[in-house]
């Protein structure tokens, strides 16, 4: 006789995305179990104010709404475990996840592992990682009063981080490889409205120089070649992200970015097994993105599980 599973519904990763498909999942009377290898919350833990998310007319910090979300999955009864998944069993009707603390069996599996940020992969990061060099202006911002930081990269992230560091920091210089923000208007103009903020346009980090702590910026003008060094206390990247896919190689299809392919209701090539949030190809990259994605694939998990 085939071996029963623990579960009825396993996700792994608990941010937005595997939160809210956590929640619909145990109210479906499925029982449920979030597989964390971090923090609760994901990306959003690193996001200084969200204000875009319906049904907050005021900004609302990201740790806080992460909580709430916890607190919400925690009280219809979702089971939590930390550990770091390596490797996906998915033939048949068992799924078995093999983590580094445990193994684990489901009926069906929610992959919700998000992205990490990039790197610049320049020297001095590594060097300088924790005594300069952030990639969380909401965790580390503080250390930054008064000083002056430089963010790199054009993007969303880049100004709402910017603006935050603005609190705290003298001053906020944005470096970005091209001449145009990639950024949402709204975010733009304030951060051209913003009296510490400053721009340094075609440009590029080749290095982060210091002692003991981050000192110094080697730029190159990317139009012209010209090199020059710039002082800075600290640099804060913000240049995208990638997929934390690792685990899942060889067992589920990916696209040529590494996110999970899947069709509009999460589905993945793998019968059982569904993918939401900011790990699936086409994603928009949103909180209430992550959050809608989530909810269709634990609703495609109940009818799997119960109309087969
Ligand atoms: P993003 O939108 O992909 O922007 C990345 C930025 O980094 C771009 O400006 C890009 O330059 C630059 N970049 C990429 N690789 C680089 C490299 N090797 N060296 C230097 N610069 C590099 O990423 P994101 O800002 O992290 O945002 C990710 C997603 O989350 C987006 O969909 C965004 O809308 C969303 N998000 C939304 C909010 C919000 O709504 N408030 C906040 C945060 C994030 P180019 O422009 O030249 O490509």
């Amino acid at each position: 006789m085939a071996e029963e599973p623990t579960y009825d519904v396993i996700i792994i990763g608990g941010g937005a995305a595997g939160l809210a498909a956590s929640i619909y999942s145990v109210r479906a009377m499925l029982k449920t179990l979030v597989i964390e290898r971090q923090a609760i919350g994901g990306q959003i833990l690193y996001t200084g104010e969200v204000e875009n998310y319906p049904g907050f007319p005021e900004p609302i910090a990201g740790p806080d709404l992460a909580m709430l979300y916890e607190k919400q999955a925690t009280r219809f009864g979702v089971e939590f475990v930390y550990d770091t998944i390596t490797r996906l069993e998915l033939d048949g009707p068992v799924k078995k996840l093999i983590g580094e603390e445990g193994e684990y069996t489901a009926k069906a599996v929610i992959i919700t592992s998000g992205g990490e940020h990039n790197k610049l992969e320049v020297p001095g990061e590594d060097e300088f990682a924790g005594r300069g060099v952030s990639y969380c202006a909401t965790c580390d911002g503080n250390f930054f009063r008064d000083q002056d930081v430089t963010v790199v990269g054009g993007g969303d992230a880049a100004m709402d981080e910017g603006l935050y560091l603005t609190r705290m920091a003298s001053s906020v210089t944005v470096v970005h490889r091209r001449e145009e923000l990639r950024a949402s208007k709204i975010l733009q103009q304030r951060a051209f409205d913003n009296p510490k903020m400053s721009f340094v346009w075609n440009s590029a980090i080749k290095e982060i120089k210091g002692d003991g702590d981050v000192k110094s910026i080697v730029l190159e003008n990317l139009k012209t070649g010209e090199i020059s060094e710039q002082d800075t206390n600290g640099v804060f990247v913000y240049i995208g992200f990638h997929p934390i896919n690792e685990f899942m190689i060889g067992a589920v299809n990916l696209d040529a970015a590494g996110h999970v392919v899947t069709d509009i209701q999460m589905n993945t090539s793998v019968p059982g097994v569904f993918a939401a949030g900011d790990v699936r190809t086409f994603s928009e990259r949103q909180l209430a993105n992550a959050v809608g994605d989530g909810v269709a694939a634990a609703l495609s998990a109940y009818r799997y599980i119960t109309e087969g």
